[in-house]
């Protein structure tokens, strides 16, 4: 019998009316596991409506409730994680230590959102004016929009409902078709902790539900994670339709490497974030900058630890799962014969490796690539797989300029021990995530995340302050108690005194 991945509307699974579906793999078999249901304009009209019907009661509830349900949430997170991590290697493949690692940033976030009732704090004046008070109050935007991408089924999905929520909006999420049940139990999760209905609703689907939530007119804010083109056509689609919009776009990150560096250090920091997911994060290492002699010393340390990685089924103790599709997996891989094209060197090459795991899986393993041209479309693409490309520079100056000249500006980081040039580095680079000796700079919960250029459309990045600011807005207040001496008509602007 096959089974369905179903929408949560007011607190309910539903089936909702449309007929399409799209299967659902595990990457480590390749077998269809479940066929997710692709949600009508009628689907997300529903799950609107119930946003809509739920939104004023949930603005109204108080912080201490709002708060004491968050509390819930978090420790029922904690509780079962291992449940959700589970969902995320079957469905995703990624593997279980780094499932568990994506559900603990998640809950960061809702552990930041507790502390609402101090953050959602407004701004108070007293005799701003003789006898005049002014305050800033925090209200939240209505009812937002989120659309999330296959990579961190969890954990990006958990860096904006739970700061929409926490502010008091209503929300109606569409995670990636590609992985989508962990979203469910989510939801479900949320629910158990005391939310009421129709405050997180979920319809799954493809561009039908995507496009129409863009457009729906009880939609006030929209936060978007997927590819750069996707990125682009929702910040300017939600835009024309007068929607605020947070659209986070793909990325190719670069790590600069200087020959003071620890290159024990440096080999390991360029696996893990190389490889860490199948290269499937937004913030993974895709190119190491190595300045002069760096990459003639580093590249036999990085093969050995290449050598050492267990490549396989996620849920075998393995350092590294499958990709998401096979199409996907093809088309990492392809990059290899255009590698070969182009005159690079693949030192190490990931197709046809022994792995632990079925073999009809989408298996690619680690993949090494030296001399990359900045000409070529294994450096110009974001390749999002466990591809890592050595573009060899012959001064500091070279390898930032280089970042700086890449579209994209998520994330980046310089390995050195030289305070100056990781200074100059962090003060000159056009990206907006740094890591100074830390390859995967995420920032935590209480500070925001984003990337510059093409890797982020719009002004307020996720969670954090930023987070809070997106989903709120600010009601400025001037009141004035009458006393016995008003001043009586007077038609000039008004003036303090
Ligand atoms: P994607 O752009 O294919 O899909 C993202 C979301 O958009 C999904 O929910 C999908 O259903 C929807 N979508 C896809 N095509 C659409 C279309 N034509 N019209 C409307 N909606 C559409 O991205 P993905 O493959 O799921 O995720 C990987 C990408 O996400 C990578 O580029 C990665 O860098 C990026 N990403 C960025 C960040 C960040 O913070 N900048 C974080 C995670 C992932």
């Amino acid at each position: 019998m096959t089974e369905y991945v179903n929408h949560w509307i007011n607190n309910t699974t539903v089936e909702g009316n449309s007929d399409r579906t799209a299967p659902v793999y595990n990457p480590a078999t390749g077998k269809v596991t479940k066929e997710v249901r692709l949600g009508s304009v009628d689907d997300v009209n529903a799950a609107v409506a119930a946003a809509k019907a739920a939104q004023h009661g949930w603005a109204e509830t108080s912080l201490a409730k709002r708060q004491a349900i968050l509390f819930n949430y978090r420790n029922l997170l904690v509780e079962r994680r291992e449940a959700l991590a589970a969902i995320l290697t079957s469905e995703h493949g990624k593997v279980i230590s780094d499932a568990l690692g994506e559900i603990a940033r998640g809950i960061e976030v809702v552990e930041y959102v507790t502390g609402a009732p101090e953050l959602l704090k407004g701004q108070y004046t007293e005799n701003a004016s003789t006898g005049v008070d002014v305050y800033t109050s925090r209200e939240p935007v209505g009812i937002v929009g989120i659309i999330s991408p296959f990579n961190f089924p969890a954990m990006v999905p958990l860096w904006f409902f739970p700061v929409a929520i926490a502010a008091g909006n209503t929300v109606v999420l569409k995670p990636s078709e590609k992985d989508p049940s962990a979203v469910n139990f989510l939801a479900e999760l949320f629910a158990e902790a005391g939310l009421p209905e129709g405050v997180l609703n979920v319809v799954h689907g493809d561009k039908v539900a995507v496009d129409t939530i863009l457009e729906h007119e009880d939609i006030s804010a929209i936060s978007f994670v997927g590819s750069t083109p996707i990125a682009r056509y929702i910040y300017e689609n939600a835009s024309k339709a007068g929607k605020r919009v947070q659209a986070f776009g793909g990325a190719k990150n670069h790590m600069l490497v200087l020959p003071d560096a620890d290159l024990d250090l440096v080999a390991d920091s360029a696996v893990n974030a190389g490889f860490g997911s199948a290269g499937e994060r937004c913030m993974a290492i895709s190119v190491l900058v190595a300045v002069g002699p760096v990459a003639d010393a580093l590249i036999p340390k990085i093969t050995e630890r290449m050598k050492a990685l267990k490549v396989g089924d996620g849920t075998r103790g393995c350092d590294m799962g499958p990709l998401i599709t096979r199409e996907h997996r093809d088309k990492v891989a392809s990059y290899l014969d255009i590698a070969e094209a182009d005159g690079a060197t693949v030192v190490v090459d990931g197709r046809g490796q022994e792995v632990d795991g079925e073999a009809d899986g989408f298996w690619l393993s680690p993949t090494l690539i030296d001399n990359v041209s900045t000409d070529s479309k294994v450096y110009q693409d974001e390749i999002f797989g466990p591809v890592l490309s050595i573009v060899r520079v012959e001064t500091f100056n070279e390898g930032i300029e280089l970042i700086n000249a890449s579209p994209y500006g998520n994330g980046t980081a310089i390995f050195t021990n030289d305070g100056g040039a990781a200074r100059e580095f962090q003060r000159n680079v056009t990206v907006g995530m740094v890591g100074i000796n830390v390859p995967i700079p995420v920032p935590v919960a209480y500070h925001s995340f984003g990337g510059w250029k093409a890797s982020h459309f719009g002004d307020a990045r996720a969670y954090g302050p930023e987070g809070l600011a997106f989903f709120t807005r600010t009601k400025a207040v001037t009141r004035r108690w009458l006393d016995p001496s008003h001043g009586g008509i007077n038609l000039g602007f008004p003036q303090h005194d």
